[in-house]
């Protein structure tokens, strides 16, 4: 008889209720190699968007995440400035998106706030030219990367055809406002709370 009972409590133990729920959260990153699948990946329903990663082995956000991403960015950025959404995602057409898990620095950059910072700047994106942006992938969220600030340089910079305005809003360099802050910190918040 007790070996019955200690039987069933290991059954119990072991066997736990089948209503036990497993709550696994979205991820918008993928693991990329290049041995698998093109370097190159389309965003599907954007003018020419193009994804890739830094290297052969690396993490890349999917691209149904960069649509969703790009298609709330262009929204917001219409109402913000006061063109329509196609005109919004136009701006951005053809653009090469580079993604990496693999962090960076550069020699020089401005802070958001427009201060001259030198040494081995630690960068979470970068504006390569008018048409390259690169990108860290830091967590398994769009929303906490530094996605959407690059696409504001990228609209700048074809806009002011020689600068991307690097200090944003700094005095030294034109074109980053206010609003364009505003705009980053809007649209970073909806893609929190799409848990994208
Ligand atoms: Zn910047």
């Amino acid at each position: 008889m007790r070996l019955l009972k200690f039987s069933m409590i290991i059954v119990i133990i072991l066997f736990p209720s089948s209503n036990a729920c497993y709550y696994q959260p979205y991820s918008s990153v993928v693991e990329f190699d290049c041995m698998r699948s093109s370097l190159i990946e389309e965003v599907p329903g954007t003018p020419g968007i193009v994804t890739l990663t830094s290297n052969c082995k690396d993490y890349r956000f999917d691209v149904r995440s960069i649509k969703t991403a790009l298609d709330i960015f262009s929204r917001e950025y219409a109402l913000q400035f006061n063109v329509s959404e196609s005109a919004a995602m136009a701006l951005l057409s053809g653009l090469r998106i580079e993604l990496s898990a693999i962090p960076r620095t550069v020699p020089a950059a401005y802070s958001v706030e427009g201060i001259f910072l030198q040494g081995e700047v630690a960068v979470s994106g970068l504006a390569l030219d008018r048409d390259n942006i690169w990108v860290e992938v830091r967590t398994s969220k769009i929303s906490s990367s530094s996605l959407i600030h690059e696409l504001v340089h990228t609209i700048i910079w074809r806009k002011n055809i020689v600068h991307a305005d690097p200090d944003h809003e700094g005095k030294e360099f034109s074109g980053w406002t206010k609003e364009h802050t505003k705009l980053i910190k809007r649209v970073n918040k909806i893609l929190l709370d799409a848990d994208i």
